[in-house]
């Protein structure tokens, strides 16, 4: 048989033959200490974990799914979105090294690599959003030891060509770390191009009901797996195995949720982008976005979320828009079955170089409901905003 669609392999996984008499879902098992019949038994690994930091069934299970998902051999978990980047960088950087990475990268990583990472002799140097290749390779010292990728780029989404990066980085000896939150493992396979690790916040789609927060790591090199497990054992990270399970159970239905999501997206970002108000989308599955080229060319979908640039006006004009929407929450995060918006302008103020926009900066994630309802409860938003 051909290779199956992800969508097959996600679910697949769950009846697999083999297990005898079980649950269709893998039970959760709580545990610190794992018994063992025999004192010989404890040092046979082949019995599975001695000690819950290793994680039980639905960890393993989970970890299976994710490095399944993302063609890697080896996959690990991690408490948050944020430490599935920050423990890469850790374990691949040493003091006198520099990171490179995009100047519009997730806030979080960056307060990471100027606070934490700089304390320990580790600088970064941030290319421009919209950097070519040749640029971002421009940038890069005899010191830089690891490129950081985001593709595309936290609030304005600017694509870099994440495969000839990879090629050029390969070439320098330099290690590659992306994070693929954005393509949530699906629209986008980070080591099937040329890059080292892939990280991902399973918090966003595989979670899907924003009520966990979970990392994923993706990784097939030996050298650079030994240093990713060595790191994760010795800081000892674990993951809870509710948690686990739930991002299991988010897993079952993740490529119709970003499908449908991304569907729904498109037709807010093409209706937003007509309307006088806004002067500009920032998506790059929108045709005319700068990164639609690249999109079009390596990503087999898209995240429902988007930049809106509105066309003038102020931050209280914003946010009487944002005020008005019944149907958006206004609250952080992304890639749940809720449409949320935020006003994101004061964050670009973190940046080396923030972008020159024709306005206030929104965000706005699009859930699974009808997107006609959204549309007209964003009308309603701008009528808003007009009589402010
Ligand atoms: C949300 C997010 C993270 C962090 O995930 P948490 O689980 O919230 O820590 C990392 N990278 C990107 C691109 C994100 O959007």
């Amino acid at each position: 048989m051909d290779r199956l669609s992800d969508r097959t392999r996600l679910i697949a996984a769950a009846t697999r033959r083999g297990g005898g008499r079980r649950p269709v879902n893998p039970p959760i098992e709580r545990a610190s200490t794992l018994l063992s019949d025999r004192i010989g038994d404890m040092r046979d690994d082949s019995l599975g974990p001695v000690y819950g930091i290793e994680g039980t069934a639905s960890q393993a299970a989970l970890r299976a799914a994710v490095a399944d998902l993302e063609d890697a051999e080896n996959c690990w978990l991690t408490p948050s979105g944020l430490s599935a980047v920050t423990v890469p960088i850790l374990a691949l950087t040493r003091p006198g090294d520099e990171v490179l990475t995009t100047d519009a990268l997730y806030g979080p990583v960056r307060r990471f690599l100027t606070r934490h990472l700089a304390a320990r002799g580790v600088a970064t140097r941030f290319h421009a959003p919209d950097a070519t290749v040749e640029q971002i390779m421009a940038t890069a010292t005899e010191r830089t030891r690891l490129i950081l990728m985001e593709s595309p780029a936290s609030l304005t989404f600017e694509m870099i060509d994440v495969p000839a990066l990879a090629t050029a980085a390969r070439a320098r000896g330099v290690v590659t770390v992306m994070d693929n939150t954005w393509a949530a493992g699906l629209a986008f396979k980070p080591l099937g191009h040329g890059v080292d690790v892939s990280t991902q916040a399973l918090t966003k789609y595989a979670g899907g009901h924003s009520d966990l927060l979970l990392g994923s790591i993706c990784a097939s090199d030996p050298a650079v797996s030994r240093r990713l497990a060595d790191t994760i054992e010795d800081l000892g990270l674990c993951v809870s195995p509710d948690d686990a399970w739930l991002a299991l159970r988010g897993f079952r239905t993740l490529p119709l949720r970003y499908a449908e999501q991304a569907r729904s997206a498109l037709k807010v970002a093409v209706w937003l982008a007509g309307r006088p108000e806004v002067a500009r989308v920032l998506h790059p599955a929108l045709p005319g976005d700068p990164g639609h080229a690249l999109w079009a060319r390596d990503y087999s979908g898209a995240a429902s979320i988007l930049g809106v640039v509105m066309r003038g006006g102020d931050a209280a004009g914003a946010e009487a828009f944002l005020e008005a929407l019944t149907l958006f929450g206004l609250g952080y995060s992304w890639g749940g079955f809720e449409s949320l918006a935020t006003h994101e302008t004061p964050q670009l103020a973190f940046r080396r170089s923030p972008p020159a926009l024709e306005g206030p900066l929104l965000r706005l994630h699009v859930g699974l409901e009808e997107p006609a309802d959204l549309i007209a409860d964003l009308a309603d938003g701008l009528k808003a905003l007009r009589s402010v």
